[in-house]
Parts: structure tokens; sequence; C-alpha cells
């Protein structure tokens, strides 16, 4: 498929409103597709370029973006700064650039989907020292190549920022649809594979073949989450359940094959060579081979301390030495995957539990069955006292199910309302803080994905944390004006506040009084964020919870 083919798609998708005419749109490019563009098409149209499991990142910020598009056009990096402030959309910009640019090149080779994608990939494989230099040159050879509908989507591509609403709801619809196989069926596969592409290649070939997926050890899975809710309801709809502690610390998932482990972030990526002494203690407990689901804890004079400490391990690769003196840390495993070749997700969580026991001679966390009220709040208190963050609340009889934030898992903790926003913008501090960014617009997202402010917060927040929090967003800044920044949404504050408040303010309808910085989401993507409904349920729920 042409590149601009597909910015065409894009663009008469970018132009639809309605869920059902999108997923019919994508559902009749499907079956066009070759087998190795296939898997491409349908991972950029949700505007990812690799799978989510893949360690390959193309990690381009908007800086390198404004260079290459300014020597293409022939324009000053400032012009090109100009003109992302003036259309609010990198996209846009390189739009209107590529189609004002004089003709510079007699020799534009078309781009092809494939071509794209080959290139990408070689941008993730730079590396050292000259990997700037070397991306600089492979992005100005796209941009050089295309037009200007083109440039629109290549650039957003390239900032993995598609804005066309497509999200992975639509996209798996859209391959049941144009393979006519089961929606249930497409959505099982993706769960254990974790990349829609390749789910679209094997819905190609028939209903056997997506049956047939199964999970495989180093290739992390989307981790099962839960809702909030009270042990009181959990027994009143389930009877006996399990309840286990909730662990402040980090989430985990630990693969072994033999002798090689390897270690995954809550985000799946690997962290194996910042946590060796984790993975010794899991890999001599086990001698199996597995994949199991954790949270790791830093423990000092017998108490779980921040969840920060734990971070702090898994960012500083370089100083892991010196901070395991400093930190212990202890992993708490609540699930098993996969054991020995056969995958474990659909079985019960009650059957799951007792492999887990039976494998791992350490580390399982304390679980309580029951179906007392009285008893599990007792066990909650307790885990209080400990120091922990709350219980958790399972259901036995529930499969695992990967990426899903559904009723069987119920996170049951002190009420202090803290939402999870996407970082948008900022503006620049006062004072001694001037050079540093002082306030932060936060948006909450809606079904399709789009982010909607919701608030600005500028309190709770130390001078550490703000150099901090500059060093981690200034790569992502997208464009200035005066004193308010535009960033590109990568990050995920939490944040305390007071109360929702309905506003014409914001395009969401919504606005956090008293927002107040809690702290950075390292471990959370954008895609993890606080829905536009679920600001509205908060909002309602004001007025029932008293
Ligand atoms: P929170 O911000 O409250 O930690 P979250 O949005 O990070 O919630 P949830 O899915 O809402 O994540 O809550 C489950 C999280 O709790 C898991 O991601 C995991 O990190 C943590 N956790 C701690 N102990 C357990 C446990 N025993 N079972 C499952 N998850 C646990």
């Amino acid at each position: 498929m042409e590149f601009a083919a597909f910015s065409r798609v894009c663009e008469q998708l970018e132009g639809l409103s309605g869920r059902l005419e999108m997923i019919d749109l994508i559902a009749s490019v499907l079956p066009t597709l070759p087998d190795e563009e296939l898997p491409i098409f349908v991972r950029f149209v949700m505007g990812r370029v690799f799978p989510d499991w893949s360690p390959q990142k193309l990690g381009i910020g908007p800086n390198l973006l404004y260079e290459a598009i300014g020597y293409v056009a022939g324009r000053k990096k400032a012009e090109v700064v100009a003109a992302v402030n003036e259309t609010g959309d990198v996209g846009c910009a390189v739009e209107q650039l590529l189609a004002t640019k004089s003709q510079t090149s007699f020799f534009v080779e078309p781009l092809s989907l494939a071509g794209v994608y080959a290139d990408f990939t070689r941008i993730a494989r730079t590396d050292g020292s000259r990997s700037q230099r070397e991306k600089l040159k492979i992005i100005k050879g796209l941009l050089g190549n295309a037009g200007a509908l083109e440039g629109r989507y290549l650039s957003r591509l390239l900032l993995e920022e598609l804005r066309i609403g497509v999200g992975e709801g639509n996209v798996r619809d859209a391959i049941a649809g144009a393979f006519d196989v089961d929606a249930a069926l497409v959505a099982h596969a993706h769960q254990a594979l974790n990349d829609l592409g390749e789910v679209a290649l094997l819905a190609r070939t028939g209903a056997a073949a997506l049956q047939d997926v199964h999970i495989a050890p180093f290739r992390p899975v989307k981790m099962m989450l839960a809702q909030q809710g009270t042990i009181a309801g959990m027994v009143e709809d389930h009877g006996a359940v399990a309840v286990e502690y909730k662990y402040d610390g980090t989430r985990f998932q630990f693969h072994k094959v033999g002798d090689e482990c390897r270690m995954y972030s809550r985000r799946l990526e690997e962290v194996t060579g910042a946590v060796p002494d984790v993975i010794e203690q899991l890999c001599t407990a086990t001698t199996h081979d597995v994949i199991l689901d954790g949270e790791v804890i830093a423990v000092s004079e017998g108490r779980p301390r921040p969840f920060q400490f734990v971070l702090r391990r898994f960012r500083r690769k370089h100083e892991v030495e010196a901070a395991m003196e400093k930190i212990e840390l202890v992993p708490n495993v609540f699930d098993v995957l996969y054991l020995d070749g056969e995958t474990l997700i659909d079985r019960p969580f009650s059957e799951r539990r007792e492999v887990l026991t039976e494998i791992l001679s350490e580390y399982v966390a304390p679980q309580w069955v029951s179906d007392d009220t009285g008893a599990l709040e007792a066990v909650y208190q307790d885990a209080l006292d400990a120091g922990h963050e709350g219980v958790m609340v399972k259901t036995r009889g529930a499969a695992y199910t990967p990426g899903v934030r559904g009723r069987n898992w119920i996170k049951v903790k002190p009420a202090v309302d803290t939402i999870d926003l996407a970082v948008v913008g900022a503006e620049w501090g006062e004072g001694r803080r001037a050079h540093l960014f002082g306030s932060f617009l936060l948006a909450c997202q809606d079904e399709s994905g789009e982010l909607l402010p919701v608030g600005k917060v500028a309190t709770g927040l130390s001078d550490e944390d703000l150099a901090f929090i500059y060093r981690h967003l200034k790569e992502f800044v997208v464009a200035e004006k005066g004193k308010e920044i535009v960033l590109e949404p990568k990050a995920v504050f939490e944040v305390g506040y007071a109360e929702v408040q309905k506003s014409p303010n914001y395009v969401s309808g919504y606005a956090l009084r008293f927002p107040r910085f809690v702290r950075l989401r390292e471990d959370k993507s954008v895609a993890e964020i606080e829905t536009l409904g679920g600001v509205a349920a908060r909002y309602e729920q004001q007025f029932t919870s008293v």
C-alpha cells in the first residue's frame, strides 16, 4: 500500500465521528492488504509503530522532527515552531510547510507502508553517540519523499500520536468484520498476543488460528487491573472471595524458561537489569518455566516503604548496585499465567492459586478466603496496620483477563480521592522557579482517546519535584506561546482534589477544585488515565456518598 493511500484513509477516518462508520472503513481496507503490510496498517492506524510488547521504541521528540521538517521545507526551525503554534498541531503544521515548499528534488520516491515501517525500524535500532544524527537523516529522507497530506500523518506517527480517534476496540471489531470471525475470539487472541497486527494475520487464516493462540515467555502480556469497591459488596455478589494485601510497590511480570529470567514493568518494559536481586530470588524459588504476576515492595526495618523507593530502583539502571545496598526489595507473587508450556489464564483463579502455591517455594502473597465480611474487614485492618495500602478482593472463579479493569478484582483502600491524568501543557514558573515549569494542564480521555483538560495543578510540588519533572518533560515540548507550553501527552500525574465541579471553562465540562500534585506515575501510560465517564461518575458520586 502506498503511504499516500494510507494517509487518505486516515484523513477519511479523521472526518468521521460515528464508531460504526470508522469500523466499516477500516474493515474494508484490511482484506486488500498483503500479509507483510496487514500488521503494519493495523498498528499504524492506531498510531502505534511496534507491538506493545516489543522492546523497540522510536524515541523521537518534537525537536528532532522540527529540525528535519525545517531542513526538508527549507525553513528555519523557529518558523517550524511558529507554524506548530499557529495550527496547534504538529501534523497540520508539517502539512502546510510541505505544501508551500519549493520543489527541491526531482527524485521523489513514493513512500510505501512497508518502506516507512522499515525506516522506522532502522530508527529504533540506531544506538550510541551518533544515533541522533542517524535518526535525523532517516526522518529527513522520509519527509523529503512525502507529499503534504502524507507529511501530516507521517509526522504524527513519528511522535506516535495519530489523533484520528481510532482505538483498539474499533480495530478489534474491524478485524472481526473484515475476516468474518467472532469479535470475542479476536479479543481473546489479542489478550494473549498483545499485538493486533499479528491477530489480524491470524484472523485472515480463520477462527481456528485465533482459538489456538497461547501466551509465551519473554513476550509480556498486559496486566489485569482492578476497580474500586467494597468487601461487603463482593461478598454479597459472590459469597466466598479471596482477599490479599494491596501492596504499595511496583507491579511486575516475571518470565522464566530454564535459567533465563526476565522482568517486565506494568508498561511492559523490560527491567531485568534494574532488579538483579529480585530476579535471583524468584529464579531460585521455582524450578519450573513460568510467567508470574506480582508486586515488588521496598522493605526496611520490617516495614514496607513508599512506592517511590521501588520506582527509583527500577529507574536507576546504572546505580543498581549502590541502590541495592540501601533498599531491600521483596517480591509478592499473586498469580501465575503460564506453566511449563501451558497457558493458565483461562483457568479459574482458585486453580491458578493452587498451582502457584505448589510451584513457588517462597514469595507467594498470603491470601484469605471467606464469605464472612467481618473476618475479611479484619484482614483489611491488619493490612493497614502493617503499612500496606489496603486489600484486593478477587473472585475465585474468574479467568485472568489481561489489560481488563473489571469487577473480578476489586481494590479497597481508605478514601483519598486521587485521579490519574495526562499532562498536556505547562506554564513557566515564577521567581526562582522561572527556569522550570511551574504549573501543569491536566486532561482525562474520552472513549476515542481524545484528551480533554479538567484543570491545572501548581500546588503540592516541591522544588525537587519541579526540577525532576522538568528534566522528564522538557523533551516533550511541542510548542510554546509566551508562558504557555504545549506538551506531547506522555506523562501521567496522580493528583488529589477536593471536588469535581461542572465547568464551562474546559471542553470536558468538568474542573477539579483544589487539585494537588501527589506523584508522577512513571509506571502508567497515557492510555491508562481516568476517562471522561470516570470523571462524570466521580462528580455524581459526590451527591450520593454522604
Ligand atoms: P492504584 O493507583 O490504586 O495503585 P492502579 O490504577 O495503579 O491503582 P489498579 O488496577 O487500580 O492499579 O489496582 C491494582 C494495582 O494494585 C495493581 O496494578 C498492582 O500494582 C497493585 N497490587 C498490590 N497488591 C496487589 C495484589 N495482591 N493483587 C493485585 N494487585 C495488587
